[in-house]
C-alpha cells in the first residue's frame, strides 16, 4: 500500500509586475534544504538557481516566471512563500558595519534580532515612472532589471560603483520601448547592438534620467535599530535585499 500523499495548502499573494493575484504553496522540506545547503555553500550563483526553482515550483499560477520577474518581486514573492512555510519572524545575528560601531571604533559584536516578513514592504518612490520622456517627441518606456541581470553586474552599484560598461549594458537591457512621434520601436524587434547605438546618441541630460529611473525603482528595504551588546553603541542599518533577510 502507497504511503498518504500530504496535501499543501495554497495562498494569494500580489506583486506588483503581475496584474492578478498569485496563487502558491508553501515550499516543502525538500525544497527548504536546497535552499539551506546553497546558502551554507555561500556560492550566490547557487542561492539565485535555488531561489528562482522554489519560485518556479510554488507559484502555481499560469505564466510566472522566476526569469522575467523583476529583481525586487521575486524577492518579494520568496519572502511571502518562506513565510507561509516556516514563519513569519526571521533570526538574523547582526554585526556592526565593517566592522567599526557608530563611533568608528572597531567592535566585532554581534547582536541576534528578530524581523517579522509580514513587516517587510516594497519601497516605492513617488515620482518614479517607467516612461521618461527624452525629448518632445522621444520617450521610452523602461522595464525592470532581473534577477539575472543583477547577477551579471557582480554586486556593482548603479549609484557609484558600476563601471560605465557595466551601467550601458544594464539599460541597453532594460529598456522595453521606444516612442519616436506616431512611431512605436519595441526593443525585442532591435538588435542589442542597435538599442546600443540608440543609448550612446543620448546627451549626458537624458542619461541621467534613465539613471533616475533605477534609483528610484521599487526595492526591497529595512530599517533596524540595535545596541550592540559588548559597546553598547546603537545603531540604525538598512537591510537590503534576500542576503541580508536569509544570510
Ligand atoms: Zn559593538
Amino acid at each position: 500500500m502507497s504511503l498518504p500523499v500530504i496535501d499543501t495548502p495554497t495562498f494569494e499573494m500580489n506583486l506588483l509586475s503581475i496584474k492578478d493575484p498569485i496563487t502558491y504553496r508553501p515550499f516543502l522540506v525538500k525544497e527548504e534544504k536546497l535552499l539551506l545547503m546553497a546558502m551554507e555553500g555561500g556560492d550566490q550563483a547557487e542561492v539565485i538557481k535555488c531561489s528562482k526553482q522554489i519560485i518556479n515550483n510554488c507559484c502555481l499560477s499560469e505564466g510566472v516566471s522566476a526569469d522575467k520577474l523583476p529583481l525586487f518581486d521575486l524577492q518579494m514573492a520568496l519572502l511571502q512563500i518562506r513565510s507561509k512555510s516556516v514563519g513569519e519572524i526571521i533570526d538574523l545575528t547582526i554585526g556592526h558595519l565593517e566592522g567599526k560601531n557608530s563611533n568608528e571604533e572597531e567592535c566585532d559584536g554581534r547582536t541576534k534580532i528578530q524581523i517579522n516578513l509580514s513587516d517587510l514592504n516594497l519601497t516605492e518612490h513617488p515620482d518614479h515612472s517607467k516612461h521618461i520622456k527624452l525629448t518632445d517627441t522621444i520617450s521610452i518606456e523602461m522595464k525592470y532589471p532581473t534577477m539575472d541581470l543583477y547577477s551579471r553586474m557582480d554586486g556593482a552599484n548603479i549609484d557609484s560603483g558600476s563601471t560605465v560598461e557595466e551601467l550601458f549594458n544594464v539599460i541597453t537591457d532594460c529598456i522595453n520601448i521606444i516612442y519616436s512621434g506616431e512611431e512605436v520601436f519595441s526593443a525585442d524587434d532591435h538588435s542589442r547592438e542597435e538599442i546600443n547605438d540608440f543609448v550612446n546618441s543620448l546627451s549626458s541630460d537624458q542619461f541621467e534620467k534613465l539613471k533616475v529611473f533605477f534609483q528610484t525603482m521599487p526595492a526591497l528595504l529595512h530599517n533596524i535599530e540595535f545596541t550592540c551588546p559588548k559597546c553598547n553603541c546603537q545603531e540604525k542599518q538598512t537591510l537590503n535585499g534576500l542576503g541580508d533577510f536569509f544570510l
